[in-house]
């Protein structure tokens, strides 16, 4: 597999899951800060103008604020999973930050629960559990 960009810790290449996967270069232990979510920093409204031009790189923060990834961080790239390996929390400074929820090693895709219904539905995780539950009903 190529690899497209990297930094110390986190590589970008093709994914088993969907397109282009972030994975990690190094080992990681639950509760673990992993890298800081970074880009501009949007209103509801602008978040759905962004949205309505195929923008799916945005990340909610708070009430009405949302970071939009797409132009500044290789975090772009997590792909979705039931079986998530990552949260998005807040630091001390009210900062967005990716942390391991699981004891990561060095070489796994790195993936979130992206947390709205049509991800379920089309879900291509390993195991998904989720997207059975909306099969059947
Ligand atoms: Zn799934």
């Amino acid at each position: 597999m190529q690899k497209l960009l990297v930094n110390d810790i986190l590589t970008v290449k093709d994914s088993p899951v969907h397109g282009k996967g972030l994975f990690s270069s190094i080992d990681f232990s639950s509760g673990q800060t992993i890298t800081a979510i970074e880009g501009d920093i949007i209103d509801a409204d602008e978040c759905v103008r962004r949205e309505s031009e195929g923008n799916v790189y945005i990340f909610w923060k708070e009430d009405d604020i949302y970071i939009d990834v797409s132009n500044h961080s290789i975090i772009k790239f997590i792909n979705h999973s039931c079986n998530y390996n990552c949260d998005v929390e807040e630091d001390e400074k009210g900062n967005l930050i990716l942390i391991a929820i699981k004891d990561i090693q060095a070489g796994e895709e790195l993936t979130i629960d992206y947390g709205y219904d049509e991800i379920y539905e089309s879900c291509t995780c390993d195991g998904c559990t989720n997207k059975t539950i909306f099969k059947s009903n």
